[in-house]
């Protein structure tokens, strides 16, 4: 008996290359886009432990949990790091970034989260590129939560290395990340010794085996599953038009947040354009009992308690991929209501008209 999962012709070389093709066409990029066979995690590693060295300054701008991971695998490469910390209901400025490299001008990386999804925020990429550009570093750009979700346009903004996930606004598997990678970004890998190689951290490999010699054969046997994945939810948003993706998650956002007030509620985020699109969080005292309660009454509610720290005091509601439609935003403030022992009518008020005054999209 065959298995629709199981008993699959092999995923040639031709329809690999035009997946990543894919790919660059969502990201608007030029540049050679790698996929990377892994979460996100994997490609974010091996760009660091490809453009840090031993002797390297790095800038590590930290707006959530994820730059405090970039940090220690920069210290880890040998690099000196300087961190650049901001409250994480904020967002960087991109005074904030030229000031660091002003007073560093020996950095030569830069480490950057576009949207986080935990604390709900999102930077200014396009200055901040520019400035970037200017000092001269490689910028390194964590884009999982914002492709799909918010314009993302590393070619026009500057970024060597721009990093995404399938899981998150573009509604696909987990298991699968790619990343652009300018020229630049190269010479400073094939000049760094310690640059991985022989390695599943390694890009060079992908470039020499794959990319160099006219993607005619896979170095390695595909992850076929979730090459399909990346394949039908490339196709989906095609079919949809990338605009309208986002026009949904800026949507999805607004509603939330106009909900979310309507219930006394104050966001996490308080700049309303410093915030997410991919989820919106939100100040809440014992928020891993609301969030308890919450998703008891509504099982489908995608809503959790903040992470670490923040568990006692914010909650963060999902709105990524197809779960960005005003009914999965109705169910998350119906959920929120009941464990607050409120009057859903006025969040569920708030959230359709916000909804509507962006257009309503159709999901
Ligand atoms: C979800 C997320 C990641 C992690 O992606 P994985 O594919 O789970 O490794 C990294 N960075 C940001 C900003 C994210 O939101």
């Amino acid at each position: 008996m065959t298995h629709p999962l199981l008993d699959l012709p092999p995923l040639t070389a031709e329809r690999f290359a035009a997946i990543e093709r894919g790919v660059a066409q969502l990201l608007s990029t030029e540049q050679d886009v790698v996929i990377t066979q892994g979460e996100a995690l994997l490609p974010l590693e091996g760009c660091i432990r490809s453009g840090a060295r031993p002797g390297s300054t790095a800038l590590n701008v930290v707006t959530g949990p994820y730059g405090t991971t970039f940090g220690n695998w920069l210290r880890d490469c040998g690099a000196h790091v300087v961190d650049l910390a901001v409250p994480f209901e904020t967002a960087v400025t991109a005074e904030q970034v030229a000031e660091a490299l002003a007073a560093r001008p020996e950095i030569d990386f830069v480490s950057l989260v576009h949207a986080e999804a935990a604390t709900g925020n999102t930077n200014p990429v396009a200055a901040i590129g520019e400035a970037v550009r200017a000092h001269g570093a490689l910028f390194m750009l964590d884009a999982v939560a914002s492709v799909g979700a918010e314009p993302l346009l590393p070619d026009a903004w500057g970024v060597d290395l721009c990093v995404i996930g399938a899981q998150k606004a573009m509604g696909g598997p987990a298991g699968v990340s790619a990343v652009s990678v300018s020229q630049r970004a190269w010479e400073r890998f094939a000049a760094n010794p310690a640059a991985p190689r022989r390695s599943y951290l390694s890009l060079l490999d992908w470039k020499e085996r794959w990319i160099d010699t006219g993607r005619a054969v896979l170095p390695h046997a595909p992850a076929q599953l979730e090459m399909l994945g990346l394949e039908a939810c490339l196709d989906r948003i095609a079919a949809e038009g990338l605009a309208a993706v986002q026009a949904r998650h800026a949507a999805a956002a607004a509603a939330t947040r106009a909900g979310a007030a309507a219930l006394g509620l104050a966001p996490y985020v308080p700049v309303a354009a410093e915030a997410a699109p991919v989820a919106t969080t939100l100040r809440v005292a014992d928020a891993s009992a609301v969030a308890a309660k919450a998703v008891a009454a509504e099982p489908d509610a995608p809503l959790a308690a903040g992470g670490g720290a923040l568990a006692g005091s914010m909650l963060r509601v999902n709105h990524y991929g197809p779960a960005a439609a005003l009914p999965v935003v109705r169910t998350a403030l119906t959920a929120l209501a009941t464990a607050l022992s409120a009057d859903p009518g006025p969040a569920l008020a708030a959230a359709t008209e916000a909804w509507d005054a962006q257009g309503s999209p159709a999901a």
